[in-house]
């Protein structure tokens, strides 16, 4: 079984792949985390994430363990990732590593996983077109903007709400505009907007969507 999960950032992607992963006992890929070590590894380096070919030989290089570093759930990571993730070249690299990971899941907690569960901007278009299920997660850019916030507020971090707001924008016109693997919905996808519900009301319709197709 595999489910890809699309959408904009803090649409609430993360929280439902985890409980579908949960429930179904799949391997969880977030992808999004993949593009943000690729860009802290760059910058680490003193690279530039617009500069396309030293992307790339980041992204071929680029370990399991990288996936552990610290500083990628932070705003600067967001902002290189989206940088990187526009260059061909890196996207390519990191095709071959989503779709063994789907081909092949890891086990999880509780032994063999039943499949596999890939959040991203791409995977039900170019990662895994042919996913059994395939949900795309939106939500009002205020009230992403408005999570993230808070979000950034409890782990600690400083935030102000009308850089977030205008990060938000930028990162979403960056991902919806470029040329390749742009933020756009699979046909097949349910589009599921989250802006008035609630984690329990998101992961109910995903369910009922899934069980209703009959595979
Ligand atoms: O999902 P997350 O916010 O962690 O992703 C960070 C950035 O990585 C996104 O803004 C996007 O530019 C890029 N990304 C991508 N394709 C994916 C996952 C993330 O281009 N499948």
């Amino acid at each position: 079984m595999i489910i890809a999960i699309d959408g904009p950032a803090a649409a609430g992607k993360g929280t439902l792949a985890r409980r579908l992963a949960d429930h179904f006992g799949l391997a969880i890929l977030d992808t999004g985390l993949l593009y943000r070590a690729v860009g802290m590894n760059l910058v680490r380096q003193g690279g530039d994430p617009e500069d396309a070919v030293a992307a790339a030989d980041v992204a071929r290089a680029l370990r399991p363990q990288d996936l552990a570093a610290d500083d990628l759930r932070t705003d600067a990571a967001a902002d290189a990732a989206s940088r990187v993730s526009a260059v061909p070249a890196v996207r390519q690299a990191l095709l071959e590593f989503q779709r063994a990971f789907a081909e092949n899941p890891p086990d999880i907690g509780s032994g063999a996983a039943k499949g596999a569960i890939l959040d991203g901007r791409d995977i039900g278009t170019v990662v895994c077109p042919d996913a059994d299920y395939k949900l795309f997660i939106t939500a009002a850019v205020e009230v992403r903007a408005e999570r993230r916030f808070f979000e950034l507020r409890e782990r600690g971090l400083d935030a102000i709400h009308g850089r977030v707001l205008t990060d938000m924008k930028e990162r979403d016109a960056r991902d919806s505009d470029r040329a390749v693997s742009p933020l756009v919905p699979a046909k097949d996808a349910l589009q599921l907007d989250t802006s008035e519900m609630d984690a329990d009301q998101a992961f109910d319709a995903a369910l009922r969507f899934i069980n209703s197709e009959n595979k």
